[in-house]
């Protein structure tokens, strides 16, 4: 059987750069040239615009694949890249963090003072005994501390985890315990959906007596900082309070230079797919390209631009958009703690509005919930200060796409749908605003630098106007190094399917238009395969996100006795629709329309109407889970799943 996924969906809008935009952008054409040119001597030029301790001479070792080594002789610090470098140029006044906490209390935060704070919990963590290659574990609210958190931590040569605030104590737990870490940093609880959420008791049940457990206690100290002001217990010579400690700590600190291939940090993938994995990173080359991408794809003027990234420090684009990429570019940021609808559903509009945002970083799902609840919202805030849209996480629906384009960007901002993963590090796949005609859902060119290709299961090129495996050719900076922990589940997982070729395999299905360029068409283990042929979710999901009545939609395959496999469709419906229409008769209209949209063979058997559908908590559907409400199966592992009630809600309405 071929493995080509069908192409289904055809677009054909296409938006070209204003002159204006053009001209004043951060990325040109010339970027793809000289890459082409000389592929090692281009991300030279791209780590150059750090600073070094030690210059490289080296720029790739892949003499032992797939373990690469990036500007290997070479040594820096990337705390020092984030902060102290911009004093030295006099920028130490520049406005780092516009911090809005939920509750409406805000903090402005300069990079003089976030390099002070830094310096002096650098101290602090050197006197607790962390150093080179130590792990600390940070779960914490989305605070200015968070960001001085994981910058100390790497100043001082050690290496994050961050554990995403709102995994409970059980997933803390089994991450701490991964890394071995040595010292949690937390707060007593954060604000959320208008209420404190509680941290700290988290931390107090994950590190609670183990005695019997077989797990040994790695965990020395806990950090604590006083944010929500609720109660919490304390253990005596564990647990330090963060006002007690830092502001009485030096703030001279010098940032020693650590190798440029020093782990910089671990993260666990979303668990879209099953199990995360504790994906590893390094210093000189991940610092590269997320500042590189971060640069020409957000088009960041660090003198004038306001940048938004709304993704959680507990995800990779947290940690790539908010803390390294933006901070080495010397950018002033928005860093907002709560949720988009605390106190009102209009939140994150007010906030554009208030801080004069120009660029905004977010996720489909974001998008497709505001298009819900509807435009009326978003329309009652000034959002002219938009000049940049981003989208990070799915694949964006074209209908999407263009709501976020017409609502949010005014019909003028250009759009970035960028592709990549945990274990990419950084943006691999994206338009660069100014200088690529943008498609709606589509993510189109790789990065200069960046070599990607389209192959079928032999790894053969799939040419054109075909589907088939999302494949890395090349090996770029910001590469995951490995697994911790598990050398062979990294060889396993992502080299060994195109070992022959040298290919990375990214688990992603997508397309080549006819100008060659990429859609993303969903995870390969979700492809349905429907009377021998291989369906992709994602088309099917945005023809029926084009439906006048539909805001969101995930589709499956369920196995079915005529054709194998059947599209069983889930929906949410606009609010506008149903306040003037009845939902009767709406799921056969949906199942009639994908037929007329984009042919019969992609026709749901099934349209369920459902209020949610499931997420992890960064906000991708599970479409696993769903897979076995539409088979009738027991509802699988849920244990990454943002609100574990939203599966018996769906089996009952299925039902
Ligand atoms: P796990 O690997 O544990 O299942 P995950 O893949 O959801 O979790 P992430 O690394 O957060 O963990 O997500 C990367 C995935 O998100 C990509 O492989 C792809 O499926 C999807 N993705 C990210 N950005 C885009 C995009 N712009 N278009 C389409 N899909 C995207
Ligand atoms: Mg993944």
């Amino acid at each position: 059987m071929s493995s080509q996924i069908d192409h289904l969906l055809t677009e054909t809008r296409r938006f070209a750069p204003s002159a204006q935009f053009a001209a004043d952008a951060v990325a040109t054409r010339e970027l793809y040239e000289s890459a082409a040119a000389d592929r090692e001597a281009f991300w030279a030029e791209q780590a150059r615009a750090l600073h070094w301790h030690t210059p490289f001479t080296q720029v790739i070792d892949w003499s032992n694949p797939p373990f690469a080594r990036w500007f290997d002789d070479g040594a820096l610090n990337v705390a020092y890249n984030c902060l102290d470098r911009h004093l030295d140029t006099g920028n130490g006044d520049r406005v780092a963090l516009l911090w809005e906490g939920e509750p409406g209390d805000e903090r402005r935060v300069t990079y003089a003072e976030l390099t002070d704070e830094v310096k002096r919990l650098a101290n602090v963590l050197e006197g607790l005994g962390i150093g080179e290659g130590d792990r600390v574990a940070i779960y914490m609210p989305m605070i200015p501390e968070a960001i001085a958190a994981m910058l100390a931590v790497v100043r001082v040569g050690a290496i994050h985890s961050v554990v995403f605030g709102g995994f409970s104590a059980d997933s803390l737990r089994a991450r701490v315990d991964d890394a071995g870490a040595k010292l949690v940093i937390t707060a007593d609880g954060g604000y959320r959906k208008g209420k404190v959420s509680p941290l700290k008791p988290a931390v107090d049940l994950a590190l609670a007596d183990r005695n019997g457990s077989g797990v040994q206690e790695t965990v020395e100290h806990v950090l604590v900082v006083r944010r929500g002001g609720n109660d919490v217990e304390w253990t005596e010579g564990r647990d330090l309070w963060w006002h007690d400690v830092v502001p009485a700590a030096s703030a001279e600190h010098e940032a020693k230079a650590f190798p440029a291939e020093n782990p910089l940090f671990i993260l666990y993938t979303s668990g879209t797919t099953g199990k995360p994995k504790g994906i590893l990173h390094t210093s000189g080359g991940y610092l590269t390209q997320a500042a590189f991408t971060n640069r020409v794809v957000h088009d960041i003027h660090p003198e004038s631009d306001v940048y938004w990234c709304t993704a959680d420090i507990g995800w990779v684009t947290g940690h790539s958009y908010v803390t390294y990429g933006p901070l080495a570019n010397g950018a002033t940021q928005v860093l907002y703690e709560g949720t988009p609808d605390t106190p009102h559903p209009g939140r994150w509009w007010e906030i554009v509005q208030k801080c004069g945002v120009t660029i905004l970083y977010t996720a489909p799902t974001a998008i497709r919930s505001f298009m819900k609840l509807g435009r009326a919202i978003p329309k009652k805030f000034d959002l002219s200060s938009l000049r940049v849209l981003g989208s990070v996480g799915e694949p964006i629906n074209p209908e999407a796409w263009m709501w976020y384009r017409n609502v949010i960007g005014g019909k003028t901002a250009p759009i970035v749908d960028t592709w990549w993963q945990t274990e990419t590090g950084a943006i691999m796949i994206s338009a660069l605003p100014g200088v690529t005609e943008t498609k709606p859902g589509s993510a189109q060119v790789p990065l200069p630098g960046i070599s990607i290709d389209v192959v079928d299961e032999d790894g053969t090129h799939v040419g054109n106007g075909n589907g088939g495996l999302l494949v890395v050719t090349e090996p770029w900076p910001s590469m995951l190094r490995g697994i911790w922990g598990d050398p062979e589940r990294f060889v396993e997982t992502y080299w060994q399917k195109f070992q022959k070729q040298g290919f990375y395999f990214a688990g992603d299905g997508a397309r080549l238009d006819e100008d060659g360029e990429v859609w993303l068409l969903g995870r390969v283990d979700d492809v349905m395969n429907v009377s021998g042929h291989r369906l992709s979710t994602t088309e099917i999901e945005s023809a029926l996100v084009a439906n006048e009545a539909v805001a969101e939609a995930a589709v499956v395959g369920a196995s079915d006795e005529t054709t194998g496999q059947a599209v069983a469709a889930f929906v949410i419906v606009k609010q506008s629709y149903l306040a003037e229409h009845s939902p009767d008769g709406l799921a056969q209209s949906l199942r009639a329309w994908v037929g007329e949209q984009i042919g019969p063979i992609a026709r749901p058997r099934d349209v369920y109407i459902v209020e949610e559908l499931p997420k992890t908590r960064s906000g991708k559907i599970m479409r696993r889970l769903l897979r076995d409400v539409a088979e009738g199966r027991e509802v699988g592992d849920t244990t990454t799943l943002a609100d574990t009630a939203v599966m018996s809600v769906i089996s009952a309405q299925v039902r």
